[in-house]
């Protein structure tokens, strides 16, 4: 985050969490990439004996009391462990958002605070293998007999398949009704969840990620999550730290930082390459979009806490920031990688491990195809109900209205019927 933005006690803080980020083993960052670790539950134990987990739930659960703009800060220190790490601080920060503002008080004591002390582990299974975009066409089903809800179905994709105690699921319970016909579950894995398959990823690796299968599982209705059918409410709110916690872009701050001490140091036709200008202006424009992503994270972190603008308006932003900084992310990790030439494709340097686990982020928590199309509606939505405000500059033109009238055509014409 910018230093212009930093208070003392943030400043104290990111601190505090770059000494965990220090700490945390090199060999555990290389054995999750090589697929030697299946979950890392000694690094969510020590982020929970840190304190370091959920640390915008209240005091009372174990969290801080913090701002999102505190977790901007927070999760950017974590990402430059890599995109796994932060992934998995992020996912404390999703499943904690639902269990702390829609969950019951027995609820919150049973699963929110380990989970905050990293004692135990959720994950967040809402992709489905026919289709995460569609997220409201799921076909996960829960029926209801006496006091209990049977799950049948499957999730794909979930971090923490193999690692967490419970999950939050999402299922139907209300058929055809659309945005009303899911609920959300908190169901432990001991309840009878299976895990089918762990995935071999590109990157971002050793977080468990695999598809889960529910045959008939049964679940008590102490751990509906919220009201039965009221899933569209928790969704939308799990999405705001989802997304928004992409703006975190410290990892590939860091990344950029090693292309420019390469660039620094690495010499060509007789000098330094960052005298080149193919090389020294890529370094410009990379930090150039990461200072303006950092400042844009701010404002729609500031955004969130201050409560400022509709639910819609603040998922415009929060969509538009999640798009702007995992694709910043990628150029900038990509930029890298060309300005160390081929050493930078070996691992001699973790631009290459950086790169892998960039890709992902475009695609996961929501595409930024699904972005765009959650940022025009609002956009739309937003214009087309307020009207002009402050000047009107689509009236300074030099024609007269009787010649706009005739100019400024919506529709064609319909054609006269034959006399
Ligand atoms: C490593 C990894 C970890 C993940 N972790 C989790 C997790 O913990 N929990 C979880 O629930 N999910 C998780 N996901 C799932 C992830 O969020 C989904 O993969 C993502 O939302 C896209 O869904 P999909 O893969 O089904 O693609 P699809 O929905 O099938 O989309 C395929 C393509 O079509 C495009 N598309 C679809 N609909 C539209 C549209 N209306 N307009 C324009 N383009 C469209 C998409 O942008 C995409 O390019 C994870 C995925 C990966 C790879």
């Amino acid at each position: 985050m910018l230093e212009v933005f930093l208070t003392e006690e943030q400043k104290r803080f990111k601190q505090e969490v770059q000494d965990f980020v220090k700490s945390v083993p090199r060999q555990l960052i290389l054995d999750m990439d090589a697929d030697k670790i299946k979950f890392p539950y000694e690094f969510v134990r020590d982020a929970g004996r840190r304190n370091l987990l959920g640390i915008r739930f209240p005091k009372k659960y174990g969290g801080r009391d913090l701002k999102w703009v505190d977790e901007i800060l927070y999760i950017g220190e974590i990402n430059k462990l890599g995109v796994p790490f932060a992934c998995l601080c992020s996912v404390t920060s999703i499943v904690g958002e639902a269990l702390n503002l829609f969950g019951a008080e027995a609820q919150k004591e049973k699963y929110l605070k380990p989970l905050i002390a990293g004692t135990q582990w959720a994950g967040e299974a809402l992709t489905e293998p026919r289709g995460g975009s569609d997220f409201f066409g799921a076909t996960t089903v829960a029926r209801k007999k006496g006091n209990i809800y049977y799950l049948t179905g499957q999730k794909r994709f979930t971090v923490g398949a193999e690692g967490a105690d419970f999950f939050l699921v999402y299922a139907v319970t209300n058929p055809g009704a659309g945005r009303d016909s899911l609920s959300a579950f908190i169901v432990e894995r001991d309840m009878g969840v299976e895990v089918k398959h762990v995935y071999g990823l590109m990157g971002s690796r050793g977080t468990g990620t695999g598809r889960l299968v529910f045959r008939d599982v049964p679940v008590p209705e102490e751990n509906l999550l919220g009201k039965e059918n009221d899933g569209a409410k928790i969704f939308y709110r799990m999405m705001v730290p989802e997304r928004l916690l992409s703006g975190g872009v410290g990892g590939s701050r860091a990344i950029l930082e090693v292309a420019a001490r390469y660039a620094n140091k690495r010499k060509a036709f007789g000098m330094t390459i960052r005298n080149f200008e193919g090389v020294n202006f890529k370094i410009a424009d990379c930090v150039t979009k990461l200072d303006a992503v950092s400042a844009f994270a701010y404002a729609v972190a500031k955004t969130v806490d201050d409560g400022v603008g509709t639910p819609g308006y603040q998922r415009r932003l929060v969509s538009e920031l999640k798009k702007l900084a995992t694709q910043t992310y990628w150029e900038v990790t990509n930029d890298a990688m060309q300005i160390l030439g081929g050493i930078g494709y070996t691992n001699t340097y973790p631009v290459e491990r950086a790169l892998r686990e960039a890709r992902l982020a475009m695609i996961w928590t929501g595409t930024n195809e699904v972005m765009n199309l959650i940022i025009q509606h609002e956009y739309y939505k937003e214009i087309l109900a307020k009207g002009i405000e402050g000047r009107d500059v689509e009236a300074d033109v030099a024609l007269t209205e009787e010649q706009l009238a005739e100019e400024r055509i919506y529709e064609s014409e319909p054609i006269p019927a034959a006399t």
